[in-house]
C-alpha cells in the first residue's frame, strides 16, 4: 500500500526537513519543526505523488487515498479534543499548498475550514466570544468563496466596505457578533449569485473541495508559465497541508506575525519582522492595519512592539528563533500565530537576503560557531559581489524613469548628456560628470567610455561592445534601452514625450538597467571588514589564481585594490587610440613604402615603453601577459568623413589616398580577417617594436625596483605551429637585440592564444613552442559556434528562451563544445609539455559556472575584468570546495 498521507504534530512526526520532494518545503518544514520540539499545530501532508497520480489517472485520487485522509483526521481531533463538524466543539482546519519551490501561483491558503451554520454557535459557545466565531466564519466564506469557487475577490470586499460605512466604523476589531452575522448572510447571496451554487456547508466536502482545489492549481496557467520561466517540471507535482487552527484573531492576547531571524537587508544579528494583534493569516501583508515591529530596540516612540504588548509569546519565540537557527544553521523566514499568550509555529523556510545580509550573515555565523568558514564561502553568491562593489541608488532618493534597458553593467553613475566620446574627454578633462549616449560603441569610443560616469546605448545587448567594455572598465552601462530614440543630428535623445538635449543630467542605475531624468543620489559602496574576511577565507582554499584584464594603470591598480595576482591579458590596441598615439599609429598604416611606416613606428615605440613600464610597476613582480596587437588595421581609421579630411590634412596626404587605402583593408567579415598573427606576419615591424617595448620596459623597472620581472609575451590567433613557429622566431631576434644593447638578460614568456579550433586540436604541436596557452574563450566561443557575437542578437535570445541552448554562451561557457575544445587543448598542450601554464582571459574568466568548469579542466589561472576579481576569487574558492566534495564521494 502506497502511504499517501503523513502526519505531523500532536506526538506523531512522519515526515521531516529531508523529504521536501514528497512533502513539500511547508509540510517538510512544518514536520521538521514539530519534531524538534516546537510548538506546530498538528495536521498532516498529502504527498506530491497524490498530485501526480491524480493528473495520471485523469483528475482522479488513488482508492485508499480517503481512508489515509480519515485516520490523519481523526489524529488531528484526538490531539485537539475536538471534532471536524462537531455542532458543539468543531475542529477548524486550514488548507494550504506547498510544492518543493514555493511558487505563486498557486492556491492560497483556507482558513477556518469546517464552519457552517451549526458549528459557529458551537465555536461561540467554546470560546466564549461570539465576534470571534463569526469573524472567522465570515473569512472562511470569503477565502473558500473566492479560492474554491472562484467569486471575484473584490465582491466581498465591497460588501464589507459598504458594511463598515452604515456601521461607522473603520477598523474590522470593531464589528459585533450580530453585524458579521449579517455580512455572513450577504456573502452567502454573493456566492449563490456569483456561482448558482449554495455555498457547501458540510465539512467533508468544504474540505475535499480544497484539496481538490490544490491540486487543480498545479495546472492553472499561472503556475505553469512560471514553471516554464524557473525550469520546474510539472512532474514535481505541489503537497497539501491540513493543520488545526489556532486563532491569532481572538482578542488583544492573540496576533498573527512574519518576521526573518535576523535582518535580510543588512543581516544584523537582530529580530526582524512584523506583527498585528488581534488577526489572522495574512492580515499582516494585507495592509488592512498598519502592522507592529517585533523588537523594542527596532521600535519608534509611538509604535508597540511585540516585546512590550505580548511580554511571554515575545520571549517563547525568542527561544524558538535559536532553536531555529541552531537547527538549520541558516537564517530563517518564519510565520507564526499567538493564541491567547501560547506560540504556535506554522512555516519556517530559509530566509531571502541581499548581498550585503549574505555576506555579514555568512560571517557572523561562522565566528558564531553555528557554521564552518567553508560553509560561509558556500553561503554568498559570487554575482551578487558585484552589488556591493559598485556605488548604488539612494533608495530614498526620488526619482523619474526615463527609459528601461538591459543592466549590463553594474552600479549607478549620474552625468551630462554627451553624444560623442571627443566631447566626453573634453568635459571630464575640465572636471565634469558626463554620460555618453551612443546608439552603438565602436572601439573608437573606448577613450570616452573610459572618461564618462557611465554609458547609455539604446541598441546591442549583454555582450555588446558597450557592456564588454564598459565592464572591463568598471564603468556603468545600460545598454539596448530601445524605447530611446537617439538624434546625433539634432542632439537629443527621445522617450516617449521627453525630450532631452546634450547637457541634460539622467542617470543610469546599471544593476537595474534604468534610466532616470536628472540626478538621483546616489550612495559609495561600503567595503566591510566582513568583505575582506571572506575574501581571505576564500584565497585560503582556492586552487585558481585570478588575474585580471588591464592595460590602464587606472585598471592595474584597481585590479591590485581587488586582489588580482597578476594581468592575464594587457590589449595593447587600447593604448594605439589614445590622442597622442593615434596620429603615429594612422600614418604607419598609411605608409606606403617601409621607411615611412618605419618611422611611424619608431615613433610609437616610447609610447609603448612608457605603457608596459607603468603596468609592470604598478604589478610590482607579478605575472603580466601582454598581447600582441590583435584587431585589423581599419579599425584604427576614420569611419566619418569630416574626421577624413582632417586627418589628411595632418598626415600630408591627399583624402582621396586615405579613401582608397580604407577601402583596400575594409573587409567582408573582419573577425576572420586580416588579424591577430595575421598581422604579426605581414607586417613584422609592428609586433617588432612591442617586443622591443616590452622588454626594454622590463629591464627598466627590474633595475629600478630591483624586482624580477617576468613578460609573458601573447601571441593573439594562432591557428597552426607554422604561424607561432615565425613570429616566436622574430619575438626571440629581437630579445636578443635588446639584451645585447642592454647589458643584460632577463627571464620571459612567450605564448600564445587558443581561440581558434585549429588550435585547440593542434594543441600538442602549438605547445612545443608555446610557454603559456591563454584560452581565448569570446573568440573561440564565437569561432566554434560559427557564430558572431555582434550579430547573434537576432537568434540568440530566442534559443536561450526556448531550451536551445542552456545559457547565453558568451556570458557562461558552452561546457559541451567550447568547452571541449579547452580541454582537449589544454590535456594535448600539457602532453606535448607538461609545464606549460594554462589560463583563460575572455568573459567567462568573470563567470562563476565557467569557473567551476576551468577548475575541473585544471587551469592554472583566469582572467576578468578589474572590478570581477573579487566575484573570481570567491568562484574560485567554491569550484574548490565543490571539486574536493566531489573527490570524496567515492563513484
Ligand atoms: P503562503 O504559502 O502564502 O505563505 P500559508 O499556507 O503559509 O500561505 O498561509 C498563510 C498564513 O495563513 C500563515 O502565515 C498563517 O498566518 C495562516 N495560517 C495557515 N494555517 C494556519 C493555521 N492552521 N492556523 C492559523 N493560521 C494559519
Ligand atoms: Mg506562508
Ligand atoms: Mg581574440
Amino acid at each position: 500500500m502506497t502511504k499517501w498521507v503523513y502526519s505531523f504534530g500532536g506526538g506523531l512526526n512522519e515526515g521531516g526537513a529531508g523529504m521536501r520532494n514528497l512533502l513539500g518545503g511547508k509540510g517538510a518544514n512544518l514536520a521538521e519543526m514539530a519534531s524538534i520540539g516546537l510548538p506546530v499545530p498538528p495536521g498532516f501532508t498529502i504527498t506530491t505523488e497524490v498530485c501526480s497520480a491524480f493528473y495520471e489517472n485523469g483528475n482522479a485520487y488513488p482508492d485508499d487515498l480517503a481512508g489515509q485522509v480519515a485516520t490523519a483526521l481523526h489524529r488531528i481531533e484526538t490531539a485537539m479534543g475536538l471534532t471536524f463538524g462537531d455542532a458543539n466543539a468543531p475542529l477548524l482546519v486550514s488548507v494550504r499548498s506547498g510544492a518543493r519551490v514555493s511558487m505563486p501561483g498557486m492556491m492560497d491558503t483556507v482558513l477556518n475550514l469546517g464552519l457552517n451554520d451549526e458549528t459557529v454557535e458551537g465555536l461561540a459557545h467554546s470560546s466564549g466570544d461570539a465576534r470571534f466565531a463569526w469573524d472567522s466564519y465570515r473569512r472562511f466564506i470569503q477565502m473558500y468563496g473566492s479560492v474554491v469557487m472562484g467569486v471575484p475577490h473584490h465582491r466581498f470586499e465591497d460588501l464589507l466596505e459598504q458594511s463598515k460605512r452604515t456601521l461607522n466604523v473603520a477598523d474590522d476589531t470593531a464589528i459585533s457578533a450580530e453585524s458579521w452575522r449579517d455580512v455572513v448572510e450577504g456573502y452567502k447571496e454573493i456566492v449563490l449569485r456569483e456561482t448558482g451554487k449554495h455555498f457547501p456547508s458540510d465539512p467533508q466536502a468544504q474540505l475535499w473541495g480544497a484539496v481538490s482545489a490544490v491540486f487543480g492549481s498545479w495546472m492553472n496557467p499561472r503556475a505553469h508559465t512560471y514553471r516554464r520561466l524557473h525550469d520546474i517540471p510539472a512532474n514535481w507535482g505541489t503537497a497539501v497541508n491540513v493543520q488545526a487552527m489556532v486563532f491569532g484573531n481572538m482578542g488583544e492576547d492573540c496576533a498573527t506575525g512574519v518576521c526573518f531571524t535576523r535582518d535580510p537587508s543588512t543581516g544584523e544579528n537582530i529580530f526582524y519582522g512584523e506583527y498585528l494583534v488581534n488577526a489572522q493569516g495574512e492580515d499582516v501583508v494585507a495592509g488592512i492595519r498598519t502592522p507592529q515591529p517585533m523588537s523594542a530596540l527596532r521600535a519608534a516612540a509611538e509604535q508597540r512592539p511585540m516585546e512590550t504588548v505580548l511580554p511571554e509569546a515575545y520571549a517563547e519565540l525568542l527561544r524558538v528563533r535559536d532553536l531555529l537557527e541552531k537547527h538549520y544553521r541558516d537564517m530563517q523566514d518564519i510565520e507564526f500565530t499567538v493564541q491567547s499568550n501560547t506560540l504556535y509555529m506554522l512555516q519556517t523556510r530559509t530566509g531571502k537576503r541581499t548581498a550585503a545580509a549574505a555576506l555579514k550573515i555568512a560571517i557572523d555565523m561562522a565566528r558564531e560557531g553555528l557554521i564552518t568558514q567553508e560553509e560561509a564561502i558556500q553561503r554568498v553568491p559570487p554575482a551578487s559581489l558585484d552589488q556591493l562593489l559598485h556605488p548604488t541608488l539612494d533608495p530614498n532618493a526620488e526619482r523619474t524613469q526615463l527609459a528601461r534597458g538591459l543592466p549590463a553593467s553594474p552600479g549607478a553613475a549620474a552625468g551630462a548628456i554627451v553624444f560623442t566620446a571627443e566631447e566626453v574627454e573634453e568635459r571630464a578633462a575640465q572636471g565634469q560628470d558626463v554620460i555618453l549616449v551612443r546608439i552603438e560603441t565602436s572601439p573608437e569610443d573606448v577613450h570616452g567610455m573610459h572618461a564618462a560616469r557611465g554609458v547609455l546605448t539604446t541598441r546591442g545587448g549583454m555582450t555588446s561592445h558597450a557592456a564588454v567594455v564598459a565592464r572591463g572598465m568598471g564603468r556603468v552601462c545600460v545598454a539596448g534601452a530601445g524605447s530611446i530614440h537617439v538624434d546625433y543630428k539634432a542632439q537629443t535623445l527621445t522617450a516617449g514625450s521627453h525630450v532631452l538635449k546634450a547637457g541634460d543630467w539622467i542617470t543610469l542605475d546599471g544593476g537595474t538597467g534604468a534610466v532616470y531624468i536628472g540626478k538621483v543620489a546616489t550612495i559609495p559602496p561600503t567595503l566591510s571588514g566582513d568583505f575582506s574576511t571572506l575574501m581571505g577565507w576564500a584565497d585560503d582554499v582556492r586552487r585558481l589564481r585570478v588575474r585580471a584584464n588591464a592595460e590602464t594603470p587606472d585598471d592595474a591598480e584597481t585590479a591590485r585594490k581587488f586582489g588580482a595576482e597578476g594581468i592575464g591579458l594587457c590589449r595593447t590596441e587600447h593604448m594605439f587610440f589614445g590622442p597622442d598615439r593615434i596620429g603615429h599609429v594612422r600614418q604607419m598604416i598609411m605608409a606606403d613604402e617601409s621607411e615611412a611606416r618605419a618611422r611611424a613606428i619608431d615613433a610609437l615605440l616610447p609610447f609603448q615603453r612608457d605603457d608596459f613600464a607603468s603596468l609592470f610597476r604598478i604589478m610590482s613582480g607579478l605575472p603580466v601577459t601582454i598581447r600582441l596587437l590583435d584587431p585589423p588595421l581599419h579599425e584604427f581609421l576614420p569611419h566619418g568623413e569630416t574626421e577624413l579630411v582632417d586627418i589628411a590634412k595632418a598626415l600630408g596626404q591627399s583624402v582621396e589616398a586615405l579613401r582608397a587605402r580604407r577601402a583596400a583593408l575594409s573587409e567582408a567579415n573582419p573577425m576572420l580577417g586580416h588579424r591577430g598573427c595575421r598581422l604579426g606576419i605581414s607586417y613584422p615591424e609592428i609586433y617588432a617594436m612591442q617586443v622591443r617595448a616590452i622588454m626594454e620596459a622590463a629591464i627598466l623597472v627590474s633595475r629600478e625596483t630591483g624586482e624580477a620581472i617576468v613578460p609573458e609575451i601573447m601571441i593573439p590567433l594562432v591557428g597552426m605551429k607554422t604561424e607561432l613557429d615565425r613570429t616566436r622566431k622574430a619575438a626571440e631576434d629581437v630579445v636578443a637585440a635588446v639584451f645585447g644593447e642592454q647589458g643584460t638578460t632577463l627571464e620571459y614568456l612567450i605564448g600564445t592564444m587558443i581561440e581558434l579550433p585549429r588550435a585547440a586540436i593542434t594543441a600538442a604541436q602549438i605547445a612545443e613552442v608555446a610557454d603559456f596557452f591563454s584560452f581565448g574563450t569570446n573568440d573561440l566561443t564565437q569561432t566554434t559556434l560559427g557564430l558572431s557575437r555582434d550579430d547573434a542578437g537576432s537568434f540568440l535570445p530566442y534559443y536561450v528562451d526556448h531550451g536551445l541552448l542552456p545559457k547565453d554562451p558568451f556570458v557562461s561557457i558552452d561546457r559541451e563544445g567550447v568547452g571541449g575544445l579547452v580541454r582537449l587543448g589544454a590535456e594535448s598542450g600539457r602532453s606535448t609539455k607538461p609545464s606549460l601554464k594554462l589560463g583563460v582571459c575572455g568573459e567567462h574568466g568573470g563567470d562563476p559556472d565557467s569557473i567551476a568548469f576551468f577548475e575541473q579542466v585544471g587551469l592554472d589561472y583566469v582572467s576578468c575584468s578589474p572590478f570581477r576579481v573579487p566575484v573570481a576569487r570567491l568562484a574560485a574558492a567554491q569550484a574548490a570546495l565543490l571539486r574536493r566534495k566531489a573527490a570524496e564521494v567515492p563513484a
